[in-house]
């Protein structure tokens, strides 16, 4: 039978494998992590997200037959040419993992974090010891986990900093916006609108304090407001951790210099993919965070019900559909899909 290696152990990688699985293709999930489930594990708090639910749902797609390779990063432990040769199709659903950092001097000082390192380690096991004071850079959805993580950690007071207004914050205006920030409020988390920190201090070796301005809002020729920080007043806050939750790319630079010329980008440097999920390679899908702009569950899940289709299609099994109730499924994307269910008619 055909087989498809699918890079990435997340939602949509784990979508994929379902219904593939299900459809009698044989399927592998490499993840570079020693655990399933990508950012619904290692990323959205557990208060946040029933662990034993999420164990329960993977555990059940797994017992359909996937072979999984943990701790096994493609591009370092095994090679992506190396899966393109051996699997008749690969799915792409790496997320974004590579973390954005703001290159503020002193970034290096222990106890300086990106919030994805962060939110990782807490739940993969680590005791971070947070210290007193938490201060938390960024304005969206990301800083209020990290935040509240924090308060949980055993920090005393925790403070988001965002540049600009509470207007601008990503996210806004959306229920879920407000629902998170209630939340986050209700912890006591202390939100400081329109700062710019500048510099992380030490003190021998230890982080002890940020220095930032206050910004002025000035409306550009565009209507958009813009941060301008008043640099003759310099203000200090203490702090025993810092944590950027300043955004996160995908890393493609695993497929290697042949694949990385034949890939095919979007302006935002995600794939360019077709309307059955394909890449500019032949063979090569992708989706979920790593390809779409609205990086979230449901988008994932759904990048991954259109390649069903469209591997299945191109594995050319699209008449030896294994399980006929999941085809209502699959018909979704029929109208994207100028072929899909060809041979069905
Ligand atoms: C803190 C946080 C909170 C969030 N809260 C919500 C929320 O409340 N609601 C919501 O809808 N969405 C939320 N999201 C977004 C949501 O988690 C993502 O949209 C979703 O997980 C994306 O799924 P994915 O499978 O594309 O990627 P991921 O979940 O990121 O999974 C990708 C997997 O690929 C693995 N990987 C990467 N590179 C390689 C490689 N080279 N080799 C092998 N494996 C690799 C990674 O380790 C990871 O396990 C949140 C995200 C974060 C970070």
């Amino acid at each position: 039978s055909k087989k498809v290696a699918i890079i990435g152990g997340g939602p949509t990688g784990l979508t994929l494998a379902y219904y593939l699985l299900i459809q009698g293709v044989q399927v592998a999930i490499y993840e570079s992590l020693p655990v399933l489930g990508g950012f619904m594990k290692t990323g959205i708090p557990r208060y946040r997200l029933p662990q034993e639910t999420l164990d329960k749902e993977i555990g059940f797609i797994i017992s359909q037959g996937a072979e999984v390779h943990l701790n096994t990063k493609v591009g370092r432990d095994i090679k992506f040419e190396e899966l393109m040769s051996k699997y008749d199709a690969v799915y792409l659903g790496i997320g974004n993992h590579d973390p954005r950092m703001t290159g503020t001097p002193g970034s290096n000082t222990a106890g300086v974090y990106h919030a994805l390192n962060f939110l990782q380690d807490v739940s993969l096991g680590s005791m971070i010891n947070v210290g007193k004071n938490v201060v938390v850079i960024g304005g969206g959805f990301t800083a209020n986990d990290a935040s509240r993580t924090s308060m949980r950690l055993g920090a005393e007071h925790v403070y988001i900093m965002y540049r600009r207004r509470e207007i601008d914050r990503p996210g806004f205006p959306s229920m879920n916006a407000e629902e998170e920030m209630e939340e986050t409020v209700e912890e006591k988390v202390q939100y400081m609108w329109e700062v710019t920190p500048f510099e992380y201090v030490s003190e021998n070796g230890h982080l002890v304090g940020v220095k930032y301005w206050q910004n002025e809002m000035v409306i550009e020729a565009q209507g958009r407001a813009k941060p301008v920080p008043k640099k003759e007043k310099v203000l200090y806050i203490e702090a025993d951790t810092v944590i950027e939750a300043t955004g996160q790319e995908p890393d493609f630079s695993f497929l290697g210099d042949k694949y990385l010329r034949q890939l095919r980008l979007t302006p935002h440097g995600t794939p360019i993919i077709d309307e059955r999920g394909m890449t500019s390679i032949d063979g090569l899908f992708s989706g979920g965070d790593c390809t779409n702009a609205t990086r979230d569950l449901i988008s994932a899940v759904r990048d991954a019900d259109r390649a069903t289709v469209g591997i299945l299609e191109h594995l050319n099994i699209m008449d030896q559909i294994a399980d006929e109730k999941w085809l209502p499924i699959l018909d979704r994307w029929k109208k994207y899909s100028a072929t899909a269910g060809r041979s069905k008619k």
